[in-house]
């Protein structure tokens, strides 16, 4: 169980300590933790945000945990050495085609979510979205009409494989989840969609275990304030999935809480909060480390098989918000090290 551990910028340091707490109180007798550097801090130190020296220690790693990279003294450089690159580069470097955020309300919090909260607590979702595909990474450009109008253009396009490959990763996590699996498109109008669409249906042959449901995006952002109870995973494409991840994890609370993962064909995977590296609170002890915590649990289950231990991990953490501790994000003043340590006494 060896976990390259790239902390990052900014709040990136702290938050990811309290999780390396957390992972070493488990005990685990394989758990082996290496530290590497990456964005601002690896370009200061090493001249690039993903240094040669980084990537060899996560090639002989199962998994990656990530603080955060992003850093206000590295905003004059060129796009290639700017610390967000980092994390491109890793997703394309290990082949992580497939995010998934998790989206629950946790007790108590019902009331700091923008939803009513008896919608609230009916959500307990997953979000599968595909990362390499899509109008993001198709032929894009700017052309002058024949009328001699400025026009731009973003070609989108997905081919079988890349939507097979995601397809399953949303049906695995399914029936893992013992839940129905929705597959959002807008088939009505896209060939991407229609090809999206067809190639989840034949992968469904798969998996008769889990039942499966399409909608059109529009009307999934609708449900998805209306009605969230109705999803335990949706899978989507690149760009729908961009925005409708957004949506739901606005739905269920604060930044600081929620935890994503990065996965490609095998076990391993990158697990990081979805926030950045909060440079108006860096090193003030004021960030809310649970949502780097709960990533680190995302990576027992997925990478590792160990689900007791990710299931301890996410409880420890429930019960400390329910005895009320709570960072600033949830309008509370426990610090970084504070939320540490009362994860610790749950575990
Ligand atoms: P990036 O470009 O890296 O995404 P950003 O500025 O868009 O950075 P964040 O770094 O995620 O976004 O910060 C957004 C806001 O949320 C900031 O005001 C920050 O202080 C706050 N914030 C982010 N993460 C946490 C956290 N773990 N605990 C408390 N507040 C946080
Ligand atoms: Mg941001």
């Amino acid at each position: 169980m060896k976990i390259a551990v790239l902390a990052g910028d900014g709040i990136g340091q702290e938050v990811t300590a309290e999780a390396v707490r957390v992972l070493k109180a488990l005990e685990l007798p394989s758990l082996e933790l290496v530290d590497a550097d990456v964005g601002g801090i690896a370009y200061k130190r090493h001249g690039h945000p993903l240094p040669p020296e980084t990537l060899g220690t996560v090639r002989a790693s199962d998994a990656i945990l990530f603080g955060a990279v992003g850093d206000p003294d590295c905003d004059a450089l060129e796009r290639h050495l700017r610390p967000e690159q980092a994390i491109l580069g890793l997703r394309k470097e290990l082949g992580l085609f497939a995010n998934l955020r998790p989206a629950t309300v946790f007790k108590g919090l019902e009331d700091l979510t923008s939803l009513r909260p008896d919608v609230a607590r009916s959500i307990d979702l997953l979000i599968v979205r595909e990362l390499n595909g899509d109008v993001y990474f198709g032929e894009k450009g700017m052309r002058t009409t024949p009328g001699g109008l400025r026009e731009g253009y973003d070609i989108m396009s997905y081919n079988e494989d890349e939507v097979r490959r995601i397809a399953h990763v949303g049906f695995r996590a399914a029936k893992a989840k013992g839940g129905r699996l929705c597959s959002v498109d807008k088939a009505n109008v896209l060939e991407t969609s229609q090809l999206w669409r067809d190639i989840v249906i034949e992968v469904a042959a798969e998996y008769p275990e889990v039942a499966l449901s399409h909608m059109y995006v529009d009307n999934a952002a609708m449900q998805l304030v209306k009605d969230p109870g109705q999803f335990d995973v949706i899978v989507t494409g690149n760009l729908f999935g961009d925005i409708l991840s957004d949506q739901a994890s606005m739905c269920v609370g604060s930044i600081g809480l929620l935890a994503s993962a990065s996965l490609g064909e095998g076990s391993f995977g990158l697990y990081e909060p979805i926030h950045g590296s909060a440079p108006d609170i860096a090193g003030q002890d004021k960030a809310n480390p649970m949502a780097t915590i709960l990533s680190a649990a995302m990576m027992l289950r997925h990478s590792f098989g160990e689900e007791a231990q990710a299931a301890r991990i996410e409880a420890a953490v429930a019960k400390a918000l329910a005895n009320g501790v709570k960072g600033g994000d949830l309008g509370g003043n426990a610090g970084t090290r504070e939320i540490g340590d009362a994860v610790l006494d749950n575990l």
